[in-house]
């Protein structure tokens, strides 16, 4: 209901993998649709919801570039581009659920989606319109993260959830490699830099830092997490 819910407008960031299911690659229609429903759950709330989705799971630029063939950031387009795909695949899914969307782009594509302006961006909030972020920031060496990060104070977000997979927050170690991993509750950006913990790049937590927007990573994998962690409920870290 409107009553419980403890945030006005939130940035929800999912990495490109978040949506290929046990393919190993590209998207996998249930997965889509089944973060979709966890979306649309927050979106019922009356929470005003914008969305940065990576790309990874279509093409990464570092990686690319690597294999040879073409150049950094040629290879960083490519990335940015994948985001699109992800980014409509969203959008597909989350209209079929009857929630209204925009894909807005980075990169100018109007034939696909429309150009970022910041205030129009704002508006299609206001009017509870789910906002799907894509072509990150528009620039090579960048990542999705600070794209997240960007947009986020941007749109005046009142904080960054992290959906992630088989991981419910920050530990001090890999929980899937030591069994005595331990998970933060919170930890302040500082720790995160200086520690060098798994939660975004140090340039998109760096922005998040200058910017005050507190970082909640949460585990994407429960039904209802999502709703969950927007009502305090379930485990989780903010970084703050
Ligand atoms: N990318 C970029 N600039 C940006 C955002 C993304 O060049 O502002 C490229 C980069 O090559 C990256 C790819 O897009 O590897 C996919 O994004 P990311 O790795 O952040 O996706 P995720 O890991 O979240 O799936």
């Amino acid at each position: 209901t409107e009553t419980d819910r403890r945030y006005d407008r939130v940035m929800l960031k999912i990495s490109g993998e978040a949506l290929m299911g046990d393919q190993g690659f590209g998207l996998h229609p249930p997965t889509v649709e089944r973060i979709a429903r966890e979306v649309k759950s927050v979106h019922d709330m009356g929470v005003e919801i914008c969305m940065v989705i990576g790309g990874g799971n279509i093409f990464r630029g570092l990686q690319g570039s690597a294999q040879g063939g073409v150049d950094r950031t040629t290879a960083d387009y490519m990335g940015m581009l994948g985001t699109v795909m992800n980014a409509l695949a969203m959008q597909g899914s989350l209209e079929s659920l009857g929630i209204h969307t925009r894909v807005i782009s980075a990169i100018t594509m109007n034939e696909i989606c429309e150009p970022y302006i910041r205030r129009r961006a704002v508006r299609h909030l206001e009017k509870k319109r789910v906002c799907i972020f894509a072509a990150g920031t528009g620039n090579p060496y960048f990542t999705t993260d600070t794209a997240a990060t960007l947009r986020a104070s941007e749109m005046a977000c009142e904080a960054i959830f992290m959906g992630k997979n088989g991981v419910d927050g920050v530990y001090d170690k890999d929980p899937a490699k030591h069994d005595d991993a331990k998970r933060f509750d919170r930890v302040t950006y500082d720790d995160v830099l200086q520690q060098h913990l798994n939660v975004m790049d140090a340039s998109a937590i760096a922005l998040a830092r200058d910017n005050h927007l507190p970082i909640v990573v949460f585990s994407l994998d429960e039904p209802g997490g999502f709703r969950g962690i927007l009502q305090g409920e379930g485990t989780f870290t903010v970084v703050e």
